[in-house]
């Protein structure tokens, strides 16, 4: 007898955790994965010394983030910080129906858009993951290590990080922040669990 042969949709994980506390080096360390692919944002924030465009983020002026509203090309967009941030929709849609995983780095308000989308395969797909930090201490240590923010900007993404912490029970799993390998174990272990759920399979061929 032949083995069953199953096939799923891809799944949409989304990570969600306050400015500072690791999540993007998380993030490039599980772009590293086959199979899996990161959704690289749109941004109107200046890129940051090292960060290359359509690598780390597409970075658009304000009128070309606009356009791209006014399009329908954006599967979610926020006001975050003072800058847009948005997922453009052609590239998530186009992997999850061809079965391949997409990771989403986006904000509370974006996890939120998706949870209430009316796009039932978006809505299904989605497997939502809050990274807490330790403390409020350890993540302003985090976020002045990292020496990108003036004074000014480090405050207002404690002030917003803090709001953002009380909306962890809003997500299907949350991670308490540890050392980089203690969050990517962790990570790592939701994921082949996701991977394995029966509803997502599909049974393609019964020998
Ligand atoms: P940063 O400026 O530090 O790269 O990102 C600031 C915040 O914007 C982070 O919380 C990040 O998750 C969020 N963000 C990045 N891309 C997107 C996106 O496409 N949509 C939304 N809603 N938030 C995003």
């Amino acid at each position: 007898m032949n083995p069953p042969i199953f096939r799923r949709q891809g799944i949409l994980f989304v990570i969600s955790a306050p400015s500072g506390t690791g999540k993007t080096t998380l993030c490039e360390n599980l772009r590293a994965t086959p199979d899996f692919i990161y959704s690289v944002s749109c941004t109107t924030r200046a890129p940051r010394p090292g960060e290359v465009d359509g690598t780390d983020y597409h970075f658009l002026s304000r009128e070309e983030f606009l356009l791209k509203i006014e399009r329908d090309e954006m599967l979610e967009y926020a006001l975050v910080h003072g800058n847009y941030y948005g997922t453009l929709k052609a590239t998530v849609k186009e992997a999850l129906v061809h079965g391949t995983d997409v990771l989403l780095d986006i904000d509370v308000q974006g996890a939120m858009a998706i949870r209430k989308t009316s796009d039932v395969m978006l809505r299904d797909s989605l497997v939502d993951v809050f990274i807490m930090p330790p403390t409020l201490e350890e993540l302003e240590k985090r976020l002045r290590k990292r020496g990108t923010e003036t004074e000014e900007q480090v405050q207002m993404r404690l002030r917003t990080g803090y709001e953002e912490m009380k909306l962890w029970p809003l997500y299907k799993y949350t991670i308490l922040s540890g050392s980089m390998e203690e969050d990517l174990t962790k990570f790592r272990a939701i994921m082949r669990a996701e991977r394995y759920l029966s509803r997502r399979l599909e049974l393609h061929e019964v020998p």
